[in-house]
């Protein structure tokens, strides 16, 4: 009996890379998708379309190499702080690597000619295939027609001849492809990615212009609450919520000064990413104290950690605005 051709597949969630794995699934390829984890997407979003087109799923946490990468990325940043085509590379890299691993026959992606500005071009394309070190074995079912034959089609293990020739930024070939193969349910494009959210960016874009060496966990530390950038080049994480204030509890760690009122419930700070965070406690301390609505209190008792040392500070509830200059919109 001959082996069946099999393909490794990203999918993100979207419903392109959904179209991809099942057009392929239709020319009776075994099709496992692959999702990836970083503290800037999940793979919840790639589990759930994978269970809708009914194909077996992988995630691979590759949030350290993904962020050495975001702090040096070779092709560089879209509009926001999202390094495309770098990302992509490092993605198809790795899913290469499973493709070894498993014996599989090729590569694909649920990309579209000219559909996104950064990474979807035709140079950008070819350049992400260099980067991931598979050139010849990455498939585009969606748009492989206007694109060089791949290995795989030219051995004939992929029948070209029922790939796509989808381009543009137009989803309604996308719409008509996916009624046609009975999928209904499925995201709207976009969203799912903090570097392409503007806000986030700006955070990070500090973080990194403070603590070039940031790590995961402080990017963890960065995604909860109102950021602020101290007078002494620290970082200060203020909790929205409860949820914010518990990740935060949770997270800080040695060289982070923990806070939150002495006593009442309140907002709770982290200041991080300083070789000396003590240096801005008292700033950090009224920022909390300003954000914990103690009403007719004008000052409030802070307590505060940081590794074998704590303290109580008490600290002024100003107007917020009085902190406007050091929070990061
Ligand atoms: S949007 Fe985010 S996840 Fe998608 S390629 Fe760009 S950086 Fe990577």
């Amino acid at each position: 009996m001959s082996k069946r051709v099999k393909g490794i597949g990203l999918l993100s969630g979207g419903l392109d890379s959904m179209l991809a794995a099942k057009v392929l699934v239709e020319l009776g390829i075994d099709v496992l998708g692959l999702t990836f984890v970083t503290p800037f997407f999940g793979a919840a979003k790639g589990f759930a379309a994978g269970e809708r087109i009914g194909i077996p799923m992988l995630a691979l946490d590759i949030s350290e190499r993904h962020l050495k990468m975001l702090k040096n990325p070779r092709y560089g940043y879209g509009s926001q702080m999202n390094p495309c085509i770098d990302c992509h590379g490092l993605m198809l890299n790795e899913a290469g690597k499973i493709m070894e691993e498993h014996g599989a026959d090729f590569l694909f992606t649920g990309e579209v000619l000219g559909q996104r500005p950064m990474s979807q071009r035709r140079d950008a394309m070819r350049s992400v295939e260099k980067l991931s070190g598979f050139s010849g074995r990455i498939l585009r079912p969606l748009s492989a027609k206007l694109l060089p034959a791949t290995l795989v089609e030219e051995n004939g293990l992929v029948d070209r001849a029922r790939l796509l020739d989808i381009q543009g930024r137009s989803r309604k070939r996308q719409k008509e492809l996916a009624h046609s193969l009975g999928i209904k349910d499925y995201p709207q494009p976009g969203g799912g990615c903090l570097l392409t959210v503007e806000g986030f960016s700006n955070r990070l874009r500090e973080l990194f212009r403070i603590n070039p060496e940031a790590l995961v966990r402080e990017i963890e530390i960065m995604k909860c609450g109102r950021a602020f950038i101290l007078p002494g080049q620290s970082m200060c994480m203020v909790g929205r919520n409860e949820g914010d204030n518990l990740k935060l509890e949770e997270l800080a760690g040695e060289g982070e000064v923990l806070l939150h009122p002495a006593d009442h419930p309140g907002a709770t700070g982290v200041i991080f990413s300083s070789p000396q965070p003590l240096q801005d406690l008292k700033t950090a301390a009224e920022i909390v104290s300003s954000y914990s609505h103690i009403p007719g209190n004008s000052t409030t008792r802070i307590e505060w950690k940081y590794e074998k040392q704590s303290g109580i500070v008490a600290a002024e509830a100003r107007n917020k605005d009085d902190f406007k200059q050091m929070l990061i919109p």
